[in-house]
């Protein structure tokens, strides 16, 4: 799986839709100072369904819509396409290329598609799940958290080397069947007091 492109429209300071097309390995996007690299890779937190302003570098949610420069007026539409490639079905989905987007209006209404059908951020957080990919995994590295990594507590630097090293899906699915296995515990436990009551 890889990134195969990336297109935004009035998603902060790109207005005009613009089209990035990555190749498998390495890419570099290069620009001079505030030319919208780091908003780039903020549309890729965002797509991928951050909630929170502030992980995006803005005050609110809307400061995502692009808000207008001295030759041009506001929009009222921020879209982001992310585009995986699939074919080596690493996503538990049956398409080799996977489209990602999320729309968001100045009204506040959001939404998210699938290659183009209707969806929900639950299906986009479930597709994402176990493959390293998404706003709660360590694929995204802004500036400013290297720096709270090297002084972060070991501890802290331990989850980033298993979620590196691909341990933490295994913890996060050691932890769900826990859960599941708790209650199943509880439902048994219930099962036998009322068999007690009956008997
Ligand atoms: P640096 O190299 O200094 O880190 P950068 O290339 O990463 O810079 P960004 O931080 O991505 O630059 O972009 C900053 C620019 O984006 C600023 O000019 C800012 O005004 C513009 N910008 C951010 N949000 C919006 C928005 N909603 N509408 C219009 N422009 C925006």
């Amino acid at each position: 799986m890889y990134l195969k492109s990336l297109t935004l429209k009035g998603f902060k300071s790109f207005a005009d839709r613009t089209a990035m097309v990555f190749d498998p390995g390495l890419n570099v996007v290069v620009g001079p100072n505030g030319s919208g690299k780091s908003n780039i890779s903020d549309s890729i937190l965002w797509v991928l369904g951050e909630q929170s302003a502030k992980m995006l570098r803005g005050q609110a949610m809307e400061d995502v819509i692009f808000s207008g420069s001295s030759g041009r007026q506001a929009v009222g539409l921020a879209e982001v396409t992310l585009v995986l490639d699939n074919s080596d079905h690493t996503l538990p989905i049956e398409f080799g290329e996977v489209a990602i987007t999320r729309r968001m209006y100045r009204s506040g209404e959001s939404e998210y598609l699938i290659n183009g059908a209707p969806a929900r951020l639950r299906d986009i957080t479930d597709i994402l799940h176990d493959s390293g990919l998404g706003k709660d995994t360590h694929s995204i590295i802004s500036q400013g958290k290297l720096d709270s990594v090297l002084s972060s507590r070991p501890e802290e630097r331990r989850e980033l080397i298993e979620e590196a090293a691909g341990i933490s899906k295994h913890r996060r699915r050691k932890e769900r069947s826990q859960r599941k296995l708790q209650g199943m515990q509880e439902n048994l436990t219930r099962a036998k007091d009322i068999e007690r009551e009956i008997n």
